[in-house]
This record gives structure tokens, sequence and C-alpha cells, in this order.
């Protein structure tokens, strides 16, 4: 049995720094930030104030500098979650940030090297390894991937991927998305196989998978469902639910000039990023007596991963550049929001 704390402890945020990019070195870009991963701290300064003006400190759960391992994420605050997926809980891990901030590294990092595997690799080696040390229970992994794009849900596991799936909602099983492929594996290859035929299907069909991606909300879900025999003779099924989500680039839309379509397009994203935000923050609150998740498809889709017995981990990532700072700026403000 899993003692449960108070909301805020159920939901844990955390900023991942990355390193300079080469170009940014070329450029002798600045670095304005300043990581004390002791204290969970990361501290801000904006380029444009005078020498003498104090930097903006923010303090998360944890705060990971640039030398800050894929297994160092993992460990810290992954693995907990996933544990807690394995008995019977559901969590979600979300990457936050500006697009080339490394939310897609943190998530899903480089396969060919196991150093720098992401969240997602790491997760599915973390599962089949503890189910094989099991005796007692029987288990069943299904996973499923999908994609919100301009509010509307594509299922990267099927062929037909242009198809556009409906949310819905039923007393038995919650809200959940009709006719989404669901594929069981029975170890960690052939799962991350299922994640490569999804990798590839986000870019089938558009000219720019950097562009796209940057646009739409991929989400790899994990059904671990775990059946056991009791001292009643009879069998025992807990099921857990595991959401990793690669969310759209948090950039604001509006001062990249965009106009008609892709105006409209801005806006959906902006509209479930800021709908997660409230939700995560209403839930941290706890007083809080409406958590609006109706609010985008995103939170809807999350519902029963969020708030309640259901444990979060948020990632927001920034790179350290100065010509980011506003973009870092408002990274860390949405973080520390949820907080
Ligand atoms: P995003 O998905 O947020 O747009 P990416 O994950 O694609 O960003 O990262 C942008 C670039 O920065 C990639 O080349 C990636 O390999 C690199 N990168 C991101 N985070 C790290 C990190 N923690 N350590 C090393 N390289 C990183
Ligand atoms: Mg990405």
């Amino acid at each position: 049995v899993m003692s449960r704390g108070r909301n805020s402890e159920a939901v844990r945020v955390v900023v991942r720094c990355r390193p300079f990019s080469k170009k940014e070195e070329l450029a002798h870009c600045e670095n304005i930030l300043s990581v004390d991963d002791k204290l969970g701290q990361i501290a801000i300064r904006n380029p444009k104030a005078p020498p003498d003006e104090p930097m903006k400190v923010f303090t998360f759960d944890a705060a990971y500098g640039w030398t800050s391992s894929q297994r160092d994420v993992y460990d810290d605050v992954v693995r907990p979650l996933v544990e807690s997926v394995l008995h019977g809980f559901n969590g979600t891990i979300f990457a936050y940030g500006q697009t080339g901030t490394g939310k897609t590294y943190t998530m899903h990092g480089v396969s060919s090297d196991p150093d720098r595997r992401g969240v997602i690799p790491n997760s599915f080696q973390h599962i089949f390894t503890q189910i094989s040390r099991t005796q007692n229970q029987k288990y069943l992994v299904r996973s499923s991937y999908l994609e919100i794009y301009q509010e509307e849900i594509r299922d990267l596991l099927c062929k037909d991927n242009n198809k556009k799936l409906e949310l819905k909602e039923s007393p038995d099983f919650g809200v959940y998305v009709r006719d989404l492929s669901s594929v069981v594996t029975k170890d960690a290859e052939e799962i991350e196989h299922v994640m490569r035929i999804g990798n590839q299907s986000r870019s089938v069909g558009f000219t720019n998978m950097n562009e796209r991606s940057s646009r739409s909300h991929a989400i790899f879900l994990i059904t671990v469902e775990c059946s056991e025999l009791g001292p009643d003779g009879e069998d025992h099924i807990r099921v857990g639910k595991l959401n990793m989500v690669d969310l759209a680039g948090s950039e604001r839309q509006s001062k990249t000039g965009a106009k008609g379509q892709r105006l409209k397009e801005a806006a959906k994203i902006n509209l479930s990023l800021s709908a997660l935000g409230n939700v995560i923050s209403a839930l941290v609150d706890g007083r809080c007596t409406h958590v609006p998740y109706r609010d985008s498809k995103l939170t809807r889709l999350l519902q029963d991963s969020l708030g309640g017995n259901a444990k979060t981990v948020m990632i927001a990532t920034v790179g350290p550049s100065h010509r980011n700072h506003d973009e870092t700026l408002a990274t860390m403000r949405y973080a520390s929001r949820a907080k």
C-alpha cells in the first residue's frame, strides 16, 4: 500500500538546462543562467538590465545543469513515478519548453547510445526488467502513441494516420480515444519497435518534421495490467497508466508574425499549454475545488492521470543563451506557477 501525500507532492516540477549549441558558441552567446543543483535553484540574468540588477531566482523540486545526464533525470524523478505505475497508479511526465531546448532529447534522447537514451526508452527497460523479476504476477503491457495537432487527435500507430479520432467518455472507462490502436508488447525490444513506428509516422506527409513536432503534442501511453492470485483464490487485477508527453514548443507564436491559418494554429497550441498550466496549478493549490480539465483535448485526455492518486512530473527545458532570455524567463514562470 502506498501512502499518498498532499497534492503538491504528487506534482513534481524540475528544470533542465541544455548546454550551448555549436552555433551559439560560434556566435559568442552569453550564458544568462546559473544552476544550483543542490538547492534546486536556477538564477536568470536579464542581458538588457544594468549590471547591478540582481538575478531572478526560481526554486524547483530539482534543477539540472548542462552536465546532468539522462540517467540523473531518470533516477531522480522518473523512476519513482514508473514504480508507482507498476503498482497500479497512473502517472504523467511532460517535457515543456521552447523549441530547441531539449524536450525531445529528454523524452527520447539518442537511442543508439545507452548513455543518451531518454525517459521513454529508459522506462521501457525499467518496466520490463521489473516485470521479469516478479514471480506470482502476470503482466500485460499495451502501448498507444498519439499526437494532438490543432486540437485534433491522430493515431501514430495506425496506417491511416490522417484520420481524426474522437475523445469519448464512458462511466466505466472514463475519458478515452475511440478507435485508438493499442499494441501488446512482451519485451523492451518490441515496445521500442512500436515507438519507432510512431516516430516515423509523426513525420510522414509533412515537409518539415521539426516544424510539425514543435507544433504538436505527442503522447506515448503505456498501460500496465497486472493480475495476481489473491489469498481468496481469486485473480486481482490492477491497472496503471503511464503517459509520456513531448509537448509542442512553448514559444509565443504571435511575435513570429503568424497570419491566417498559422495564427489559428498558434492559438490552439497555446490553448492546450495554458489549459495544462491551469490544471496543474489548480492541483498544486489543493484548495481549488474546480480543476479545469475540460478546457483542452490534452487535459481532458490526461484527466485520470493528473491529480487524484496520479503522479505528475513536469520537466521544463531551457537554453543558456542571452538570445532566448524572454522565452527562458517565460518557461521558468510557467514552471514555477505549476509549483
Ligand atoms: P526540442 O525538442 O525542445 O525542440 P531538442 O530535444 O530537439 O529540442 O534539442 C535541440 C538540440 O539540443 C538537439 O540537437 C539536442 O541533441 C541538443 N540537446 C538538448 N538537450 C541536451 C542536453 N541536455 N545535452 C546535450 N544536448 C542536448
Ligand atoms: Mg522536439
